[in-house]
Parts: C-alpha cells; sequence; structure tokens
C-alpha cells in the first residue's frame, strides 16, 4: 500500500506530527508516503485576509531528509507538496514547483477567484449549474496554462462543497463534457489524476473524482493515477486505499503510480 496525500501540522488545517504518522504508516504495512502540505499562495479568507498559507519550505525540506534518513530501512517517504493552483499567482507558484526538490506536486484548486471554496462564496446566488461551470471553467484555464504538478488533485472537489448547498450534486451532460476536456488536456500534457479517498468522510460516500470521471480518465487513455488518503488524522492514513485498488482494478487500470524526483513509475496492480 502507498499513501500518496499525507498532511501534517506543517498544514495549517493538521496537528498530526510528521514522525507520528511515519509511525502509524508503517504500523500499516504501508511501503511508500508522500508527505503533501498544503502550500496556497494569496488566498482570500473571510474579513478579505489576503495571506499565503505555508510551512517554511526550508525546515519542511529538512525535516523530511531527517525523517528518510531516520526511516531509511523500513519506509520510503516522499517530499510532496499539495500545491494550490491558481492563474493570478501562476508566476510564484512555478517558482515555488521548480525551485525546490519535490518528488511529488500534486495541484489542487481549493480557490476560485483567490477565494477559499472552503467559505462557499461560490455558491452564492448561484445554481449548482453555474456554481460548477465556474469551478471547472476555472480548472479548464488551469490545465491550459500551467504544468508545474505531478497530477491534478481531487479533480471534482467542488462536489465536496456543494454537497448541503443543492439537492442534487451529480454531474450533468455539460459539465460531464467540461470534465472530459480538462482530462484530454491532463492526458496531452503528460500529467495525471489523483484519486483521494476523503470524500468517504466528508459524506459524499464516494472517491473524488467519482468513479464515472474515473471511467472517462481510463477511456480517454489516461494511465498516470496516484492515490492517496487526504490524511490530516492519524487514524485517515491508508484510509480506503486498498478498496480504492479493487476500484481501479475493476475499471481497467492496471497500474498506479509512484513519484521520484517528478517522474512517474507506474507499479502493477
Ligand atoms: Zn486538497
Ligand atoms: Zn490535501
Amino acid at each position: 500500500m502507498f499513501d500518496y496525500h499525507v498532511h501534517t501540522s506543517f498544514s495549517n488545517d493538521s496537528t498530526m506530527a510528521m514522525e507520528a504518522a511515519v509511525e502509524r504508516a508503517i504500523a500499516l504495512g504501508i511501503r511508500e508516503i508522500a508527505f503533501t502540505d498544503h502550500a496556497e499562495l494569496n488566498v482570500w479568507r473571510p474579513e478579505d485576509l489576503i495571506m499565503d498559507d505555508m510551512f517554511d519550505i526550508d525546515v519542511y525540506m529538512a525535516k523530511l531528509e531527517e525523517m528518510q534518513a531516520k526511516y531509511r530501512n523500513r519506509i520510503h517517504i516522499k517530499i510532496g507538496v499539495e500545491l494550490g493552483l491558481q492563474l493570478e499567482e501562476r508566476e510564484r507558484i512555478e517558482q515555488l514547483a521548480f525551485s525546490h526538490p519535490f518528488d511529488f506536486i500534486i495541484g489542487s484548486s481549493h480557490t476560485i477567484g483567490r477565494y477559499d471554496l472552503f467559505y462557499k462564496y461560490l455558491f452564492k446566488e448561484k445554481t449548482k449549474e453555474e456554481a460548477y461551470e465556474r469551478y471547472f471553467t476555472e480548472v479548464l484555464n488551469i490545465v491550459k496554462e500551467m504544468d508545474c504538478y505531478s497530477v491534478y488533485g481531487h479533480l471534482d472537489l467542488v462536489r465536496r462543497y456543494a454537497l448541503g448547498e443543492y439537492e442534487n450534486i451529480d454531474f450533468n451532460g455539460d459539465e460531464k463534457a467540461m470534465i472530459r476536456d480538462i482530462l484530454k488536456i491532463i492526458i496531452e500534457k503528460g500529467k495525471g489524476i489523483e484519486v483521494n479517498t476523503s470524500g468517504f468522510r466528508y459524506g459524499l460516500n464516494a472517491t473524488n473524482p467519482t468513479k464515472e470521471v474515473l471511467e472517462m480518465y481510463k477511456s480517454l487513455g489516461g494511465e498516470i493515477i496516484t492515490v492517496g488518503s487526504d490524511a490530516h488524522k492519524l487514524e485517515h492514513i491508508g484510509y480506503r486505499i486498498v478498496e480504492t485498488y479493487e476500484l481501479l482494478k475493476d475499471l481497467g487500470f492496471r497500474y498506479i503510480t509512484l513519484f521520484h524526483k517528478r517522474e512517474p513509475k507506474f507499479i502493477k496492480l
């Protein structure tokens, strides 16, 4: 088992110590773990607070190298980051991605027009169709313009926040067509997607993206795919990953992907 999406106390929304996460992963029989703490540049939150929400990069790198050395014989530890992708901050984001020796970068859309999705501004006075169109247009523009990531994180994250806002959060035909366009570009550019199992914890009772999107990715020829728990707590590490491998196998995927110095490596399922 490999967990390719784990946060620690280097992320604002987690208090998990990195050592404890590594020990837990070893206990679960995980062979490789990628730490992917949050880096969101210039994100807007309530009271118009504009900030860079990220760890001290030098301290983070040093800590991960220390962990790699300490646990060398017990588990592979990869240096990753979950990078909030925003066209508004393109230059600084690319600078951050390319100036540090990351093994793996999850590119995620946590903001729309700089606003953190978490606060649900996206849905204000919008129908579900309008909100989804805005969200997927943003993702489409990002995948057209930006290449500083390994896999796109939880591609349909909008579903997590739309839950409770609308009666039906499923994709209609127009939305599926937009997702198809996004996936085509990701594939053409040699990038991948992640399957994020946290949807099971957030009440979606499904992975992000959904099985339907994963099927589309497969049918378009998508091969690069990582699986991660998006753990922010010890008990989330490895969560539903084995079941997700089974799901991917059922959908016809033969490999999952690991990354070393941003190069993909395929492991047979
Ligand atoms: Zn995320
Ligand atoms: Zn995450």
